[in-house]
């Protein structure tokens, strides 16, 4: 226990209507004889000066009677009864309400048994000493610092500690977790979770595939996702993704360089950058082992056809519908990898098709060329197609011209 209190900090740090809005529901919570805290995130982040982001609450009553009552309109919240939670959506935060509970855990890999429990018990089923420390929002108490497992002190020494040695065996996805938390805050790992998460390697394996691939998104939507790549292949984490997925200079290159290309990039961009260089059977391997979603399958299958592509675009003089011809289709994230992926050279084509070629068609419509006496079917796709080309590289600049085109292929046929 600790005598600190944040009602300072949760005044500097947060919007003054939103420590209202935490007041007002710990008065709504106390109304009906429960207790309200801020958990997790949220108070490492409030320690450490930062804030932004979600937050979490922890409340020693029914997380959905709180949440009902506080939400200006019943749209504004989402309710989840099997483990008596809820959502609410207020002014711009997200905030999470959850019942203070203890957990056990039948075996590892599975989700937890849960049953309500006093905030103690629920800080100390949280994964690392940082993320178990809880602010009291209590009218009697406001702003309290609540620490039973010394989180302030491995913040202040930059440290990430697991509560106790089961952790790891309880829920194995905490070993992303602690590397995610490593790299973001620029701390270190202490010795003995080090030891632990070593160790505990082989608990991957029992975590299902959404587990894992839940773990990868929240990797990618990191600020500098290649710093947690690079650590989790030091510790050998990012083979159980797949073995042959590499985070050397080139990948911590590509995605730095991304970054300096692209405003926030988008997460599969990073994917693709990830899984450039599989190649096409580890590529399905990958997608298949963590379930990939059908657009992230999509980023990481385009990634290799740019691969594939690359050559052709590196060549001088390349035409504009070649280029067309093998970046159409291709989605977004897996061209913007692309940018930082490939030489100059390649780069610039992909860089123009995104910005100018991919939008180039023809003036005739399908109905203009029935019109000149074209008949239905695969003719009319073929010959849009073929004047886009003939638009893209340029023997055809104006209508006139394409109607001439199409003149003369009706008279060769
Ligand atoms: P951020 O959202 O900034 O990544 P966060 O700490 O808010 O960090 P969440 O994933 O939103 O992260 O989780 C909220 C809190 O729930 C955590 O701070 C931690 O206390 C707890 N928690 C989340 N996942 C686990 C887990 N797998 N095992 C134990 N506790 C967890």
């Amino acid at each position: 226990m600790t005598d600190l209190n944040l009602a300072r900090e949760l005044k500097a740090l947060l919007p003054a209507d939103a420590a209202e809005f935490l007041r007002g529901a710990a008065a709504a919570a106390a109304a009906r004889g429960w207790r309200l805290y801020l958990v997790g995130g949220a108070v490492r982040d409030l320690l450490l000066g930062r804030s932004g982001g979600d937050l979490d609450l922890s409340v020693e009553g029914d997380a959905i009677e709180l949440a009902e009552a506080l939400a200006a309109s019943p749209p504004d919240v989402n309710v989840h009864h099997r483990f008596n939670t809820a959502r609410l959506f207020w002014d711009g935060y997200v905030i999470d309400i959850a019942r203070s509970r203890q957990e056990t855990y039948p075996r590892p890999g599975a989700l937890p048994s849960t049953r309500p429990g006093p905030i103690i018990q629920d800080l100390a089923r949280r994964d690392f000493t940082i993320n178990a420390m809880a602010v009291s929002l209590n009218p009697d108490d406001f702003g309290r610092l609540i620490d039973p497992c010394g989180g302030r002190p491995d913040l202040e020494s930059k440290l990430i500690r697991v509560l106790h040695v089961r952790s790891f065996i309880d829920d194995a996805t905490r070993l992303w977790r602690g590397v995610r938390y490593e790299q973001r805050l620029g701390f270190k790992i202490e010795p003995m979770t080090l030891d632990l998460l070593q160790r505990g390697l082989p608990l991957l394996e029992t975590i299902t595939a959404d587990r894992l691939r839940y773990e990868l998104e929240c990797v990618l939507k990191e600020p500098a996702p290649e710093k947690v790549f690079r650590r989790a292949g030091e510790l050998g984490l990012l083979r159980t993704w797949h073995p042959a997925l590499r985070s050397d200079q080139w990948l911590m290159d590509a995605c730095s360089r991304l970054r300096s290309l692209v405003e926030q990039p988008p997460p599969e961009a990073y994917l693709a950058l990830l899984a450039w260089r599989l190649d096409a059977s580890h590529r399905e391997e990958f997608i298949g082992r963590l379930r990939l979603t059908k657009h992230q399958a999509r980023a990481v299958r385009d990634a290799g056809k740019l691969v594939q592509a690359e050559a052709t675009l590196t060549a001088v003089g390349t035409k504009p519908s070649l280029v067309h011809h093998l970046l159409d289709g291709l989605v977004d994230e897996a061209l913007t990898a692309a940018l930082a992926a490939f030489s100059r050279g390649a780069a610039y084509y992909v860089e123009r098709f995104q910005g100018e070629w991919r939008c180039a068609a023809p003036e005739l419509t399908g109905e203009d060329l029935k019109r000149l006496g074209v008949s239905r079917g695969p003719d009319i796709k073929r010959l849009l197609e073929d004047l886009r080309d003939r638009r893209l590289d340029g023997p055809i600049g104006t209508r006139g011209a394409e109607e001439a085109f199409v003149r003369d292929w009706l008279a060769g046929r």
